[in-house]
């Protein structure tokens, strides 16, 4: 099966495609709203994080805890049973430092982004998110996984109800 693009470049925006309106587009932003429902359990998951609480969904038949909470246990293939509240805490999984930022821009400062698997979800279950306070070079040297972390909150009254109310995971234990 023919996997790749044949097109790796992508398709570029035509300039009678902006001048007509079929993108919209104003000389300085592009206007492009929307907007997505977020479903009984992302909703949640989102609303626990703007209380400073983390919530997973736990499958009664296996005993996994899903984090991000999800609506059906992928072990089992049934409807999870109940809300659970995880730490805020975990271990660094894995990490990578990327010099692009979530907008695809690059940045001189490197971002580092780990899969953190929190205390209180199943092993293997990891959220992804930023650290801070770890250098490249702790990733590079693989010194910082399997090393525990906590969550760096935002201010109650800053928070959103988004995966930006935890500004990032700083690690617990030495590197
Ligand atoms: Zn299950």
């Amino acid at each position: 099966m023919e996997t790749r693009s044949k097109n790796p470049e992508g398709t570029p925006y035509k300039t009678e495609d902006l001048r007509s309106g079929a993108i919209p587009y104003t000389e300085d932003s592009l206007e492009a709203w929307y907007r997505w429902s977020l479903g009984k359990y992302l909703g949640k998951y989102l609303e626990g994080l703007k209380e400073g609480k983390i919530y997973g969904r736990k499958c009664n038949n296996c005993e996994r805890i899903y984090v991000p909470p999800r609506e059906v246990c992928h072990h089992c293939f049934r409807t999870t049973d109940e809300w659970v509240e995880v730490g805020d805490t975990g271990r660094v999984n894995t990490a990578v430092v990327s010099y692009i930022s979530a907008d695809r821009g690059r940045v001189e400062e490197p971002i580092i982004i780990a899969v953190i698997e929190l205390e209180g979800a199943s092993p293997g279950i990891g959220i992804l998110h930023r650290l801070g306070k770890v250098s490249p070079e702790d990733v590079k040297s693989m010194k910082i996984f399997g090393k525990r972390v906590r969550a760096v909150w935002r201010p109650p009254e800053e928070r959103t109800g988004s995966v930006n109310d935890i500004l990032y995971f700083e690690p617990i234990e030495e590197v």
